[in-house]
């Protein structure tokens, strides 16, 4: 072996407090908007930003946080949340963001496995941290992300951000930092056994933040102005606080207020051209516009993941507002994103409804992530759009180990994602299932989400979750479970024939059940396992009289 002949290039690391250094310089007076829990719009600058961070910086050394130690969050989206994000991970420290949707025994529990040293949150959590204290030893410190005025009574001992930021002067210079060295955690939300942690690096962090920006992805500019309507406890806001200083991108944090109208006049106020969430919170948007007859006048797009976008509610965006929804699949062990639903220049010559049915689908994937699917067997399975298989992933943004656990996750180097997939001649993978949720008739699989998005589409329907049923002749069978629409009373009998002609026949649920409202988890997905639990004892007609 010769040695390489290596590139005479400077050797500047990845890391997370150069994306804010640089928006700071170069788009100092780029606003950031946010919405806060006292009630007001708080407005500044990159350049505002990183002088705060760079305090908070300074006050976490000042408290003895170490290299690597980890700063928990429990905040919603605003600009000291993003304050947070750098600050910590700017220091050498790293963000923790937790989901406060959790229960505070799960969260204790992520406190401790994490064993944060400090927790910064939102006064809005106040009530929540005083469960929590007395069951995280550990923990040094509880600060509240407010000033001394807006302190809430509490019985835990904690101190107002504000304050110890005001002993910093923010004359400090961002240490040298290790791209490879951890930037933030975060866990997944334990819909299945205990959270695990997903620990991202520097470089991983970077890396995501670009390839998210580009043009094809969530396509982020200067020009735009970005309001992620997903969390910042929920991985990351899907890099969006990353992306935006990258790309000079006005950001818009809207805090708490996750409502239609909320969010419909911050849209509107600041002119926001580009959004994030999940397709729960979408919801709630076109039903409010739709019910106050109101337009979109800045709004290009939306990009939709976390749960699967339903058609009706693309072409709902499209064709009553003009707004494209871009379809994306992702998950927390990836950072989040790996695919999203744009099209290329070929597949924009096609008829309207072919190109409907790729951006139905959950994407190709973007540079750096790759994808295969897989049978029982483990040998790659042919990118014909009906195989499906486990969907594995591989990049520089998926992670190698969990945080604390030793065991490897992977399969060939690859990750398995826990989704069953098919991958078209396009390259565009549509998610079929959580390998769990299927269901399996006779011996076949149902696609749940086939399903579910099958009943949206039906204007009786507000939301709608399919699960298998036990079933004596074909082990189980899938039961629709629905929460109507407002105002209209859909039958049992005219949901079931609404499927004749959209699906095989033994598709068709074999029974349909109304309820006021559908369990979600921590992340608003549908808790598949506690509506199965709910229904375990439900008896299917067919099952009951011995029909199939
Ligand atoms: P959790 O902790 O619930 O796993 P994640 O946010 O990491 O939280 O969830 C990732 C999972 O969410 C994916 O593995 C997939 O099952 C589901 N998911 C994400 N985006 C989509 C989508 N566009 N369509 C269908 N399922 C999706």
């Amino acid at each position: 072996m010769t040695t390489p002949l290596y590139g005479r290039m400077m050797d500047v690391p990845l890391t997370v407090p150069s994306l804010l250094a640089h928006a700071s310089r170069h788009f100092g007076t780029t606003e950031i908007v946010s919405k806060r829990i006292e009630g007001d719009v708080h407005r500044y600058t990159y350049r505002d930003c990183e002088k705060r961070a760079k305090q908070l910086a300074q006050a976490l050394i000042a408290l003895g946080v170490e290299t690597g130690e980890r700063i928990g969050t429990l905040a919603w989206n605003g600009y000291r949340h993003l304050e947070a994000y750098y600050g910590t991970a700017g220091c050498g420290a790293v963000c923790h963001t937790i989901n406060p949707r959790l229960f505070p025994d799960q969260i204790a529990y992520i406190v401790n496995h994490a064993d944060d040293r400090y927790v910064l949150f939102d006064i809005t959590f106040a009530p929540l941290v005083d469960v929590l204290a007395p069951q995280c030893p550990n923990v040094r410190g509880w600060v509240a992300l407010t000033d001394d005025v807006h302190m809430p009574r509490m019985s835990t001992a904690a101190s107002s951000y504000e304050a110890l930021l005001a002993q910093q002067d923010g004359a400090f210079d961002w240490p040298p930092i290790d791209e490879r060295s951890a930037s933030s955690l975060c866990y997944t939300s334990g819909t299945t056994g205990n959270p695990k942690g997903a620990l991202y690096s520097h470089r991983s962090t970077v890396l995501h933040a670009l390839a998210a920006s580009l043009p094809d992805a969530v396509g982020l500019s200067a020009r735009d102005c970005v309001l992620p309507a997903v969390p910042m406890f929920h991985v990351n806001a899907w890099g969006t606080p990353y992306a935006a200083p990258l790309t000079g991108t006005k950001l818009v944090m809207p805090g708490k207020d996750l409502d239609g109208k909320s969010l419909y006049e911050l849209i509107e106020t600041e002119r926001v051209t580009c959004t994030l969430g999940v397709p729960t919170v979408w919801l709630g948007l076109l039903r409010f516009v739709e019910e106050a007859g109101v337009r979109f006048s800045s709004l290009k797009r939306t990009v939709v993941g976390g749960s699967a976008l339903p058609p009706a509610m693309l072409r709902m965006f499209r064709d009553g507002y003009g707004v494209e929804a871009i379809h994306g699949w992702g998950m927390t062990e990836m950072s989040p994103l790996g695919t999203l639903s744009t099209l290329n220049r070929e597949q924009t010559q096609r008829p309207p409804d072919e190109q409907l049915r790729l951006r139905e689908k959950q994407g190709h994937a973007f540079y750096g992530i790759d994808m295969k699917i897989v049978g029982e067997d483990g040998r790659e399975l042919p990118w014909n759009g009906t195989t499906f298989g486990d969907l594995h992933v591989r990049g520089p943004w998926v992670i190698d180990r969990y945080y604390r656990n030793d065991a490897s996750p992977l399969v060939d180097g690859w990750f398995p994602t826990g989704d069953v997939a098919t991958i078209d001649q396009d390259g565009f993978m549509r998610i079929t299932d959580r390998s769990k949720d299927l269901i399996k008739s006779g011996g076949e699989w149902i696609s749940s989400i086939d399903i579910e998005n099958i009943a949206i589409g039906h204007p009786g329907v507000a939301e709608a979750a399919c699960i298998a049923c036990p079933h004596p002749k074909w082990a189980q069978r899938p039961l629709l479970v629905v929460v109507k629409q407002p105002g209209n009373d859909v039958s049992r009998e005219a949901l079931l024939r609404f499927y004749e002609g959209k699906v095989a026949k033994w598709w068709i649920p074999d029974d349909v059940v109304f309820v006021d409202e559908l369990p979600h988890t921590a992340t608003g997905k549908l808790h598949k396992l506690k509506l199965r639990e709910l229904f375990r004892d439900h008896v299917l007609p067919s099952a009951r009289d011995g029909r199939n």
